[in-house]
């Protein structure tokens, strides 16, 4: 599958991913199914949910004769990383607002995404606050001419639609339950609104102080499904990007055992929290639970 737009070739490769059963003892004692779908593997660079947020972005930006990207995240940020990548694809140009001072040498995101060609611009911590103001944006297009923006994160409604898509492309799998991390609520809210009624999604936060996910992924369709789903709060294991040593164990062995690589800010946590779950015997026996590896391993690292 690819994106191909108008007078722009907007090109973003598709591979399609497996669905694999993931085996345990803990997953066999308490006899539920675990499957993991591999949607890290649809793209080398911009993967997992990414290529589905960024799909239609990718589209309207060429629709509207837009050559540049431009979009905000802070140094580590996934999206950054996909957003250069995916702009390199699309041969449009990219600009990333980066949170915070640089530090030299660059991290291996922010390295990556320059050798994709994408522009850096850093700002104050204070003024990365300012993102969303239609001031802010005044001044990025004086000092950058006319660019197509994705907000940080990469949540808007277009990112929503492609999560729908994928969302319904996930009910050919029979799932009682759907498992995701979430950090904006985006893909949550996408794949709660195509998602079959016989499934209940749960959504692990990632980030603390996460109560204004559900209210946000309401309004972002959540609102109108019949599908019953629900924000984790209790599995951000000390917030946004902490390294926690539970979460580092667990992903070791998880690779040991299972050969899939997770990543600890967003994967890591979600199975982590899933295997307390099965263990705490929350699933009731006989049902089937569908993770969804959202990607994010930034090139395989
Ligand atoms: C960005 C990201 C998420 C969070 O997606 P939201 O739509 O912001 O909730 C989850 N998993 C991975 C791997 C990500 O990179």
């Amino acid at each position: 599958m690819h994106l191909i737009c108008g007078k722009k070739r907007i090109l973003l490769p598709y591979s399609e991913t497996p669905t694999i059963e993931i085996k345990d003892p803990s997953i066999r004692e308490a006899g539920v199914k675990v499957l993991m779908k591999r949607e890290d593997l649809n793209h080398p660079f911009v993967s997992g949910n990414k290529w589905w947020k960024l799909k239609y972005n990718l589209l309207e930006a060429g629709l509207q004769g837009h050559h540049t990207l431009l979009t905000f995240g802070g140094a580590y940020s996934n999206h950054i990383y996909a957003t250069a990548a995916a702009a390199k694809e699309s041969n449009l140009k990219s600009i990333g607002i980066i949170r915070g001072e640089r530090t030299l040498p660059l991290n291996s995101t922010l390295r990556f995404a320059l050798d994709q060609g994408m522009q850096l611009h850093y700002v104050s911590r204070e003024s990365y606050r300012e993102k969303e103001t239609p001031a802010f944006h005044e001044k990025l297009r004086d000092q950058f001419g006319g660019f197509y923006l994705i907000p940080e994160g990469g949540t808007n409604e277009l990112a929503v639609k492609g999560c729908e898509e994928f969302g319904s492309m996930l009910n050919t799998i029979q799932a009682d339950y759907l498992c995701l991390p979430v950090g904006t609520g985006g893909t949550m809210a996408g794949i709660v609104k195509s998602i079959s009624p016989r499934t209940t999604v749960l959504g692990f936060a990632v980030l603390k102080d996460a109560g204004f996910l559900e209210p946000k992924i309401h309004m972002l369709g959540g609102g109108s499904t019949d599908a019953e789903w629900k924000v984790v709060t209790d599995y951000a294991y000390g917030g946004y990007a902490k390294r926690n040593d539970i979460v580092t164990a667990f992903m070791r062995t998880f690779r040991e055992r299972m050969n899939i690589p997770l990543d600890f800010v967003y994967t890591g946590k979600m199975m982590c929290a899933v295997f307390d779950l099965i263990e705490k015997g929350f699933f009731e026996r006989g049902t089937t639970v569908l993770a969804i590896h959202t990607g994010g391993l930034q090139g395989g690292s």
